[in-house]
């Protein structure tokens, strides 16, 4: 939806629908239903809700930022990252089929964008990816909050082939031991919730995951304390902040 984006760990954000169900704790204070649905009542989240699809326009952002790749590798020494989807999940059961193959075109229209994709569903990807498989221009991602999720999902995201494969720990909600198979992914972002019901995050939990990270020599990329005001929610973990991204990026 936007050139722009409030989220660290990429440059833009493009949503093609809007609208989705919660699945799991993780979605509890979904941030998107807050807005596009109690607040703006652009949509009613949920099973059964139609999903919105955005406007021409917007979907033909990512053609013009793929075009002005050049001007953006010259001022940032690399290639645009692109979050898709903030508002919706790319791989949500109830989005059009056709839809996606549209999306999937615009993927492989922008050659020069890396479109980074997160999904709390990691195990409807391999029945709605491309035929011929994912672009190489994707980074897929998925969301565990806690040792049930990385125990249910993280082998999920492994069998499918991808050219970065990430971890999305946020919110997190509980301690995860990842070893060994942590070690085989290419990027773990891990943050604490935020809002006025932020669940706690603890630090010996925060500093496990990161000695594992660095144990495998996996990037580890520290996004925030959250917590209920923006000023609890820093992003300094020992002293520093830690944001790395994949070796290949
Ligand atoms: S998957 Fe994401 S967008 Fe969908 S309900 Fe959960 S938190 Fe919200």
């Amino acid at each position: 939806m936007a050139e722009k984006t409030g989220i660290s760990w990429t440059d833009s954000t493009f949503n093609p629908w809007i609208g989705c169900t919660k699945v799991g704790p993780g979605c509890d204070h979904c941030y998107a239903e807050a807005l596009m649905d109690t607040r703006w009542h652009k949509v009613q989240w949920g099973a059964g809700q139609q999903r919105q699809r955005t406007s021409a326009a917007n979907w033909k952002q990512p053609l013009l930022w793929d075009r002005e790749h050049e001007a953006f590798a010259l001022m940032h020494g690399r290639r645009r990252r692109v979050f898709c989807a903030s508002l919706a999940d790319v791989f949500d059961n109830e989005a059009p089929a056709q839809w996606r193959g549209e999306l999937w075109a615009l993927v492989k229209a922008t050659p020069h964008l890396d479109w980074l994709l997160l999904t709390k569903r990691i195990g409807n990807v391999r029945g709605m990816a491309p035929a011929e498989g994912l672009p190489a221009n994707v980074w897929l991602g998925a969301t565990v909050v806690n040792q049930e999720e990385f125990d249910r999902d993280a082998h999920k995201l492994l069998a499918v082939d991808a050219s970065v494969r990430f971890l999305s720990v946020e919110p997190m909600l509980g301690p995860i031991r990842g070893a060994p198979s942590i070690g085989a992914f290419d990027w773990l972002i891990v943050g604490g919730e935020s809002g006025k019901a932020a669940r706690p995050i603890e630090r010996e939990w925060i500093d496990s995951l990161h000695d594992q990270c660095a144990w495998f020599g996996v990037p580890f990329f520290f996004k925030q304390w959250g917590g209920p005001t923006a000023s609890a929610g820093g992003c300094v973990l020992a002293g520093a902040e830690v944001k790395e991204w994949p070796v290949a990026a």
